[in-house]
């Protein structure tokens, strides 16, 4: 005979965390868009849910000492239309997850945990040297993504923490993201790029996504483009030093050939991508 599910249904944030301590292996629930499939598969089966969609302060955002704290409950849609002007790599990503009831139950915290290669959101907060908050009945830690984020579907989260939110700064400088998928909607990405200018650095950042274990920086492409770049009269960039900005941010892929795509198409694809994020981003911030 199935057993029945427990669903613990918490209104606050602070019966969210005591819940957790005391049940450590429930499995939360925000939006629901990669569990309900999950569950629906009978890949799991959780003898207790954690159901996180009453909880007011995960649904809140706000500035905080001159960053953003995204609550980890805010929707793709709520990204786009409260935060674009803020998070536009964000933004851009999240125009490109799934539908728009996807992108109305989906919440950025839930693509964290689900920590997949291909998580749209996730190259973006690289990028913008995002932090995760983990919390417990313990208290609260700060990760950086890069640390959170430890292997495909894998993190830094103990079973007693939940992702209260994200901190990050808004942009201060022009942004990008683009993806490949099979079709033009409701895709998961082949491959995908985020870039993010950093002005007040001089500095470039850029993040390969769906190509590797995890996403991944392109340090090498960044710290070619940071030479090049003349802040205070920017021109336009030459193709070449475009091409090879291109050839090193594939270069840092570690693609695998699956159902989506080759390596060697993803790595192909990553260097049109990478061109295309960069002088996009350049011609804004050149034009702004
Ligand atoms: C049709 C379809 C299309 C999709 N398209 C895309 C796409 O284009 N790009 C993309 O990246 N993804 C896509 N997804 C996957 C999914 O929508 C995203 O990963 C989404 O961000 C998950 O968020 P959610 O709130 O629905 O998470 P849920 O399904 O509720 O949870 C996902 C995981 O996060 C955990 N979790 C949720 N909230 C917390 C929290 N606060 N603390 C700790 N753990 C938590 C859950 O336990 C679970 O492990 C798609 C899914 C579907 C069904």
């Amino acid at each position: 005979m199935m057993k029945a599910v427990q669903v613990l249904a918490p209104d606050t944030w602070k019966d969210a965390l005591a819940l957790k301590a005391e049940h450590p292996e429930a499995l939360p629930i925000a939006g629901g868009t990669d569990v309900m499939v999950e569950l629906n598969f009978d890949r799991a089966r959780p003898e207790t849910m954690l159901d996180l969609t009453r909880v007011p302060e995960l649904r809140e955002w706000g500035p905080e000492d001159g960053r953003l704290r995204v609550g980890a409950g805010v929707s793709y849609t709520r990204i786009i239309e409260e935060l674009g002007d803020r998070l536009p790599s964000l933004a851009v990503a999240s125009r490109t997850v799934g539908s728009p009831q996807i992108r109305n139950r989906g919440t950025v915290g839930g693509n964290l945990a689900t920590a997949s290669p291909a998580g749209d959101a996730l190259p973006p907060l690289y990028v913008a040297d995002a932090e995760v908050e983990l919390a417990s009945v313990g208290g609260t830690r700060r990760v950086p993504v890069a640390e959170f984020v430890t292997g495909p579907k894998r993190t830094c989260a103990r079973d007693d923490e939940l992702i209260a939110a994200f901190v990050l700064p808004g942009a201060a400088g022009a942004q990008q993201f683009a993806k490949i998928g099979t079709r033009n909607a409701m895709v998961i990405a082949v491959c995908s790029v985020a870039l993010a200018l950093w002005p007040s650095q001089r500095a470039v950042r850029v993040c390969v996504g769906s190509a590797g274990p995890t996403p991944l920086r392109a340090r090498e492409a960044e710290e070619l483009v940071e030479g090049l770049l003349d802040w205070d009269a920017p021109a336009p960039i030459d193709d070449a030093a475009l091409t090879r900005f291109g050839e090193l941010v594939a270069g840092a892929a570690r693609p695998i050939d699956d159902v989506r795509g080759s390596a060697a198409y993803r790595r192909h694809a990553l260097a049109v991508l990478g061109r295309r994020t960069l002088s996009w981003a350049w011609e804004q911030q050149r034009c702004a």
